[in-house]
């Protein structure tokens, strides 16, 4: 045999070669195709294989695809940054671009704590996140992230960062009932502020809809008001994690936009290339700038391709073609009829516990018991299996919550916001084979 060179997720997996890919299918070198309800790590937003972004690839690619940020700007990055302040809640942002999820939500962390340190204040370091999270690979966007699993091994080069519970009803972390709760949850970021003191805290990071820590977890109505109005009590800044729920994927542009709540900061990634291109950004309002502006002058990060025009350009063909089709209504009208095919399914396959989600961020939690909510034990690695035996069948859905404490086994729903009605047939048809399989 010989040997390999490419270092794969579990090295000792085959892995399908990709030929090509076209609207919600995917087809690899064996030509056998698959639906991709998962849009990869819930990023090809748009679909495969869109020609109106390969022409703006090219045209970018032709005038100029790299300058350096330091010695220029380009015309893609100053529109995409405008652009993004236009359309993100309350507008006026600012936009960093970097090239990762992670990068751009440990940017925002960063800013976060320079905010404070142009004011004089030196000791507002730490940043509070939930304890079902993911915020990304880096160190210190893993500090932020509550993912054990993905932490377990690094936990030496990690800082400590607080944890709060998460707003996880169906578990809920205080075994309250939705109804009666009081909000529970988010009175547990005051109380772990005061605990910690508002004078060593620079902010708060959460993802609008819990992502690859929980499978698709909606707060309850109230929640993300309640927790802003806890961040401005005790002068902390509010960065909203939108890396998976930005760009149109939950029926809005933006996943806070869903509770009317107008973050600091906000963290973008996947779905603003919709996966044609590596971009990312962090936006910053005008008050989180300003005593920057008045200090340093400096947002002390960056790399090589931050803000390239390439990544710039294809972004900003992206959001045209987003915005042309208004696939943020799109998303909303597919996701209710996607989600009550989820249910549907769920009605003759005991093994899922709930049906969840936002738009086209949909998620399935897996259970033993459905009237008791017993997870399955992780020795059984149900998730990893209902996805290796739907991506037999030709559908691909994505892993979540797996190793992340006090959540259970879940799946990610999410195709490309283009997916019509019958194509949402098949995906759930496939589905549940699939599920009666694992059973
Ligand atoms: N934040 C959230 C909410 C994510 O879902 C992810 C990735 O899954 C990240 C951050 C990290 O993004 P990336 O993998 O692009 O670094």
């Amino acid at each position: 045999m010989t040997r390999e060179h490419l270092i794969k997720p579990l090295l000792t997996a085959h892995y399908p070669t990709i030929a090509y890919g076209k609207g919600v299918f995917l087809y690899d070198s064996e030509g056998k195709s698959y639906l991709d309800a998962s849009s990869g790590a819930v990023t090809a937003g748009i679909g495969h294989g869109v020609q109106e972004i390969i022409d703006a690839m090219l045209a970018q690619a032709q005038k100029v695809s790299f300058v350096y940020r330091s010695q220029f700007t380009s015309e893609p990055a100053e529109q995409l940054a405008k652009r993004l302040s236009d359309l993100a809640p309350g507008h006026d942002y600012w936009s960093f671009f970097v090239n990762s999820g992670s990068e751009a939500t440990e940017t925002a962390m960063k800013i976060a704590i320079q905010y404070w340190q142009e004011q004089g204040v030196r000791g507002k370091t730490k940043v509070i996140s939930r304890r079902m999270s993911y915020h990304g690979i880096t160190l210190g966007a893993l500090s932020m992230s509550g993912h054990v699993a993905r932490r377990r091994r690094f936990i030496p080069l990690l800082e400590e960062l607080p944890l709060v519970a998460p707003p996880y009803c169906y578990r809920c972390p205080f075994h309250l009932e939705a109804s009666s709760c009081g909000m529970a949850c988010a009175d547990d970021l005051e109380t772990v502020i005061k605990r910690i003191g508002a004078e060593h805290i620079a902010a708060f990071i959460a993802e609008p809809i819990i992502g690859a820590a929980g499978g698709a977890v909606v707060p309850p109505d109230g929640y993300y008001q309640q927790i802003k109005a806890i961040c401005e009590r005790h002068g902390i800044l509010m960065i909203a994690d939108e890396v998976m729920t930005g760009i149109a994927r939950t029926g809005a542009m933006f996943g806070m936009e869903h509770w009317g709540v107008e973050p600091d900061l906000i963290a973008l990634g996947k779905g603003l290339s919709a996966g044609y291109t590596p971009i990312a950004a962090t936006l910053a309002k005008d008050h989180v700038m300003e005593p920057i502006l008045a200090g340093s002058k400096i947002v002390m990060s960056g790399h090589t391709f931050s803000a390239n025009p390439q990544s710039a350009a294809v972004s900003l063909a992206v959001l045209d073609y987003i915005e042309g089709r208004q696939l943020a209504k799109a998303a909303e009208e597919k996701g209710r009829c996607l989600l009550q095919a989820l249910e549907r399914v769920a009605e003759g396959c005991p093994i899922i516990g709930d049906v969840r989600g936002k738009g086209l961020l949909l998620g399935l939690e897996l259970v033993a018991d459905r009237a008791a909510k017993t997870p399955f034990a992780p020795a059984v690695g149900l998730t990893q299996r209902l996805v290796e035996r739907a991506m037999a069948k030709g559908l691909l859905i994505y892993p979540a919550a797996g190793g992340v404490e006090g959540a259970g086994d879940a799946v990610i729903i999410a195709p490309p916001l283009v997916i019509t009605n019958e194509e949402i047939d098949l995906l759930a048809s496939r589905l549940e084979e699939a599920v009666h399989e694992v059973m």
